[in-house]
């Protein structure tokens, strides 16, 4: 057995049915590798029983420390939670729902371990069968993510494996809304990039519903990009310059001794204008909201209770 040690962090939510079982298949890939590990577990403030599952869990099974946030912090949080309790020196961060392949993990560590990959991050190779919304909403969420951020996302997932270093790195991250994918983007080191193949959720229902997918969205461009209040300078210009052509061209009229008959200018130049305006105090608002959620400075998550097994490892 090797002297280094390997953090799992799973978030937890609403998944009593089949957690326990799925907890099981991925502790036996992880045993797979023979280094010490120790599962985190984050239930994000789940309403079924889930958190009396991951007791269970913690008595069954040696490693398993389990946190239970004291409400729904979302998924962003309870990853954040797990992070910040991991002590291994290398984390893997991975989904209950088998949908990132726990037969990955031996190869992770492998790469880590041997090759010495800083980052290793599972790469999303297609997803079959979602339905028609989701396809798009995921398309256009990361199209304009990627043009707005510089950051090539498309394909990434929370799947990863992140070195200790990266991890003291992203700690130093002190914002409050994360976007997790983004920041270990962002936060750089050697990496490389194993696909896989998502298969679609074994048991239960995405927990994501479109608004949800919504916000993360706005999080993640507003996180990442300040373009959009840079849009509102070169809309500010372009409607400048429209307005020099147009008033040199009325004053032209005007001087002619041409008037004008109708209103049709002013009414059409008041709606242009108006929008303009309003959409780009909506973009400066949602900055300025920003903000004030991180001047406020306000923890990220709470958690409510932990276990820990007390099991000695075999
Ligand atoms: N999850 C969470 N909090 C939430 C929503 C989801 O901790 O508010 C967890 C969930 O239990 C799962 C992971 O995040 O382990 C991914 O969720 P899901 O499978 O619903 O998302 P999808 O696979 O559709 O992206
Ligand atoms: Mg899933």
């Amino acid at each position: 057995m090797s002297d280094s040690l390997l953090t799992v962090v799973i978030p937890v939510y609403n998944e009593e049915p089949w957690i326990f079982e799925n907890i099981g298949i991925i502790r036996n890939y992880i045993l797979k590798t023979g280094i010490r590990y120790e599962v985190i577990l984050i239930d994000d403030g789940s309403t079924d029983n889930t958190w009396q599952v991951l007791q269970k869990l913690a008595e069954s099974y040696p490693g398993i420390k389990a946190l239970r946030l004291s409400r729904n912090f979302g998924k962003e949080a309870a990853l954040c939670a797990g992070l910040e309790a991991a002590s291994g020196d290398a984390c893997i961060i991975m989904d209950s729902d088998l949908q990132h392949p726990p037969e990955l993990i031996p190869e992770m560590v492998r790469l880590w371990k041997e090759d010495g990959y800083e980052v290793v991050e599972g790469v999303k190779a297609l997803r079959p069968q979602e339905n028609l919304v989701n396809k798009v909403g995921a398309s256009l969420f990361y199209s304009i993510l990627s043009k707005f951020s510089g950051f090539d996302i498309k394909q990434a997932s929370d799947f990863k494996l992140l070195d200790k270093k990266v991890l003291q790195a992203w700690r130093s991250m002190n914002e409050r809304n994360t976007f997790f994918r983004g920041m270990s983007a962002w936060v750089g080191f050697k990496r490389v990039s194993i696909p896989f193949s998502t298969k679609n959720r074994a048991f239960g229902e995405s927990k994501w519903s479109l608004f949800k997918l919504f916000k993360l969205a706005i999080n993640a461009i507003t996180s990442f990009s300040s373009l959009p209040l840079q849009i509102v300078t070169i809309m500010g210009l372009i409607f400048l310059l429209g307005s020099l052509i147009l008033g040199v061209q009325t004053l032209y009229m005007k001087l002619r001794g041409i008037a004008y008959s109708g209103f049709t200018t002013v009414i059409l130049l008041l709606l242009v204008i108006g929008s303009a305006l309003m959409i780009s105090l909506g973009i400066i608002g949602t900055y300025i909201a920003k903000i004030y959620e991180e001047v406020k400075g306000r923890p990220r998550y709470i958690v409510a209770e932990r276990v820990e097994s007390r099991i000695p490892e075999s």
